[in-house]
């Protein structure tokens, strides 16, 4: 997989507002947000889509949303939220380096775009 910004991101080659590392990922502020808290959560391994996930990836997936929660939680965010994983074209992905977007701080709309 050729190096995404996320990659490089996470590797410290490029900025960004970082609200959580662990091992398995890393956390920080969409530069584009779409509400007052938009979130992706990144695991370091870099699996460009859902698409591409092993089975043995299962556990990822699951931290990935126990950290969604846990920035939820520090973002304030008591009237919920909303995760995205947005997956190929049609899917509207747009960096392929699986994301989790975390989505915050306003009444959202069903069904999406
Ligand atoms: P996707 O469309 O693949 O689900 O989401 C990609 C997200 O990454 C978009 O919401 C976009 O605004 C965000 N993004 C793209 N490039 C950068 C960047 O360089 N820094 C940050 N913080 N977010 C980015």
């Amino acid at each position: 997989m050729a190096d995404t910004i996320f990659q490089k991101i996470i590797d410290g080659e490029a900025e960004a507002d970082i609200v959580h590392e662990d091992d398995r990922c890393v956390a920080f502020r969409d530069r584009n947000p779409v509400a007052p808290t938009h979130i992706l959560i990144v695991p370091r391994k870099p699996i460009p889509g859902l698409d591409d996930l092993a089975d043995e990836d299962a556990d990822l997936i699951g931290h990935l949303h126990v950290v969604a929660r846990d920035i939820a939680r520090e973002e304030g965010l008591r009237d919920g939220y909303r995760t995205v994983i947005n997956t190929g074209d049609d899917g509207g992905q747009t960096v392929w380096h699986l994301h989790l977007h975390l989505i915050g701080g306003r009444r959202m709309e069903w069904p999406p775009g």
